[in-house]
């Protein structure tokens, strides 16, 4: 059974300040979530404060991105060594912003998914098509060559370290969610997808979040697929209560066993 993780992205919301302040009382409602995993990204800035307030906590902490070089001429940018420095488990990479916003490419990506895997760091792939993607039926193409491209190269072990997250560009931020079922429907086709990379074990195995305007009152709705395995969170990851909360309905929903 694959339990369920919830992790918030903080995007570039929050001074040291304001994130320990978060963070703090993130820990104050969940120090030991039950049923769930849970992490929270902050902004590069606050990673070393929020680490120390996490420290002993279940929280895990995780990064926005990271470079592909361990370090060298890259301005302005993050080697996963000062990521895993500071406490990083696990990274986002390939959300919709970098790709969108960033125009960071596929290649790129990939990179970024190996050299967090050569230092211990779980990556978080984010796949999701665009409104116009989905409007020409293309969102099974544009997600499954989003993955493939991402994860070229590596081995069922490295596979097996990894997370997805299925994120439709159309719903990030706009308060539109896709519909459990939508988000069902391409977490399966994923699934397929991981059964073809890797194995029917590793398919089975690998955790599928869903993101995109998931709030308290429909998290539960996307926790209950059994293909989807838990939630990324933004906007409402900035609340410490709307985020435990969404936490607590999704380990409650997503008791029900999963293959
Ligand atoms: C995100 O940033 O990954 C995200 C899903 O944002 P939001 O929850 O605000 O739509």
């Amino acid at each position: 059974m694959r339990s369920q993780v919830i992790v918030g992205n903080w995007k570039m919301h929050g001074t040291v300040a304001q994130s320990r302040e978060l963070a703090q009382a993130i820990r104050d409602r969940l120090d030991q979530p039950r049923g769930a995993e849970v992490a929270v990204c902050p902004p590069f800035t606050a990673l070393a404060a929020v680490s120390a307030i996490l420290e002993g906590s279940a929280i895990g902490l995780g990064a926005q991105n990271c470079h592909w070089a361990d370090q060298g001429a890259f301005t302005g940018d993050i080697a996963p060594p000062m990521l895993t420095e500071l406490g990083c488990r696990l990274v986002l990479l390939g959300h919709s912003e970098r790709r969108h916003v960033f125009h960071e490419t596929d290649e790129e990506i990939n990179k970024r998914v190996g050299a967090a895997l050569r230092h211990g760091l779980a990556p978080i792939l984010c796949v999701g098509e665009t409104a116009e993607e989905r409007r020409q039926g293309l969102t099974f193409t544009i997600v499954e060559g989003q993955l493939r491209a991402g994860w070229a190269g590596l081995s069922p072990e490295e596979m097996s370290r990894c997370c997805l997250a299925y994120e439709p560009v159309w719903a990030i931020g706009t308060g539109v969610n896709a519909t459990p079922s939508q988000a069902a429907e391409v977490h399966g086709y994923l699934r397929g997808i991981l059964s073809d990379l890797g194995s029917k074990d590793l398919a089975q195995s690998v955790r599928i979040l869903y993101g995109g305007s998931v709030k308290p009152d429909n998290a539960a709705s996307f926790a209950e697929e059994p293909d989807i395995d838990g939630v990324l969170v933004g906007g409402a990851s900035l609340d410490a209560l709307g985020f435990a909360t969404i936490v607590g309905r999704c380990a409650a929903a997503g008791t029900t066993p999963k293959e």
